[in-house]
């Protein structure tokens, strides 16, 4: 199945708004064994949006419209593809009862447009919609399938995963079942990281090797189809081996999980406590790690050393090592890691010590970044970087890679063990 994504809407065409609908159903048909072939944008205009279909016809068997489902005259997606395949549209009964629902909830008065919501093309399969008004829907005319869905992704994004990949599946008549594995890398570039497997993404047919980068992480999504589901997680398996031999150090996890998941994970198998000292990221490495349920178990609580007074009276760290080295400086890092694990009785203690910028500290360049590691006070390391981006960037990469160091030297330390 050759798929094709049609995003409507004049605002994606005057670049108000990104077409993150096409990336999320692309990514979503990729993990389905979906080809997707072209992306098209296409403003509210019936006449050049039916130009868009009669191409997108020629060249994809499966259609996917996000947009122009809504109450208003500029929402013309279905009308448009009613009058092009020559069908009726049809008044759901179910889509106009829960769109009379919500207006009698919300305590609003239903306005005659707010109807036309619930109109659907003739013979369709309709995806229901639990988080908005307009119902999705899929209907196949001469061997092409159409897929409407709403513009807003909070609506969008739910009714795909509910709905629309299982009357997909049905659709894709194939005994071949579809595996998919992300493998999630930090600490390597989306560049490097394809340099490195290059020969394999090159060669690659089945597995499908597809990376992906986005917030200072590189992602691959390796998909395997075979008739049995077996073999093909041992294709992936495979495939994943091959990857691994040459940048598997890298590797931190899979699927949906996150750095801060995966030390999560680590801490509670090893029954570790941990604290931390945090200048640059201001709370941001205690804050993440207070987002999971159960965060008491492992995090004891922590400091916030945004200022040299607070360094000093709080985490005694010497006059002598700032006057000499700088706050920014692997050595008020190891301080810091020490005495805050130290005053905290945790197994281990974090530090962050940087400069986010705007400006230059100390003579440092924005971007230089300091985090000690205390692990029970014997074993100390301080990792040095040198940060790009905005000073967000710099802030919530410093926390990945605290993240990222401890847990490699958490595993390491296993090793020697
Ligand atoms: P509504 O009922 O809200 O009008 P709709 O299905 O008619 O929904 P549009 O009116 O086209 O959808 O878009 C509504 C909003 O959805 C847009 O203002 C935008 O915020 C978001 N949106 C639309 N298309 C996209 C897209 N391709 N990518 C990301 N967001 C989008």
């Amino acid at each position: 199945m050759n798929a094709e994504i049609i995003a409507v809407g004049s605002e994606l065409l005057l670049g108000q708004i990104v077409n993150s609908n096409a990336r999320f159903i692309s990514q979503q048909l990729a993990g389905l064994g979906v080809n997707v072939f072209f992306h098209t944008v296409v403003g509210d205009n019936p006449d050049r949006l039916r130009s868009a279909i009669e191409i997108a016809e020629k060249r994809s068997n499966l259609i996917i419209f996000t947009g122009g489902l809504g109450p208003t005259k500029d929402d013309l997606t279905k009308e448009t593809i009613a009058r092009h395949l020559g069908k009726k549209l049809v008044m759901d009964q179910e889509a106009l009862e829960s769109i009379e629902l919500f207006f009698k909830q919300a305590q609003r008065i239903m306005t005659e447009n707010n109807r036309k919501q619930a109109l659907v093309l003739e013979g369709s399969t309709i995806l229901p919609n639990h988080h908005g008004m307009a119902p999705g829907m899929m209907v196949e005319n001469d061997n092409c399938i159409y897929m409407l869905l709403p513009g807003p992704p909070k609506e969008m994004e739910p009714m795909f995963l509910q709905f629309g990949t299982a009357a997909l599946s049905k659709q894709v008549k194939t005994d071949e079942k579809i595996v998919s594995r992300v493998l999630r890398f930090f600490g390597i570039g989306e560049a490097a990281l394809e340099t490195e497997i290059d020969e394999l993404i090159e060669h690659q047919s089945n597995p499908t090797i597809a990376p992906l980068a986005a917030d200072g992480e590189c992602t691959l999504r390796l998909t395997a189809k075979h008739q049995d589901m077996q073999i093909a997680q041992v294709m992936l398996d495979e495939v994943e081996a091959k990857i691994n031999s040459r940048v598997g150090q890298f590797l931190y996890g899979y699927d949906n999980t996150s750095l801060v998941a995966e030390l999560m994970k680590v801490l509670k198998e090893k029954k570790l406590t941990i604290t931390a000292a945090e200048s640059l990221t201001g709370g941001l490495f205690q804050q993440e790690l207070t987002s999971f349920p159960g965060a008491s178990s492992v995090f004891k609580g922590g400091v916030v050393c945004y200022t040299n007074e607070v360094k000093q009276k709080v985490l005694a760290v010497k006059k002598e090592t700032i006057e000499k080295y700088g706050v920014v400086s692997p050595e008020c890092a190891r301080e810091l890691a020490e005495n805050v694990s130290a005053l905290v009785s945790a197994d281990i203690g974090i530090s962050f010590t940087g400069v986010a910028g705007p400006d230059e500290l100390e003579g440092k360049p924005v971007g230089t970044v300091c985090i000690g590691i205390s692990i029970r006070g014997k074993q100390i390391v301080v990792e040095k970087l040198a940060l790009g981006g905005s000073r967000e960037a710099i802030r919530s990469r410093s926390v990945k890679y605290g993240c990222y160091y401890l847990i490699k030297h958490l595993q390491d330390s296993q090793k020697a063990n």
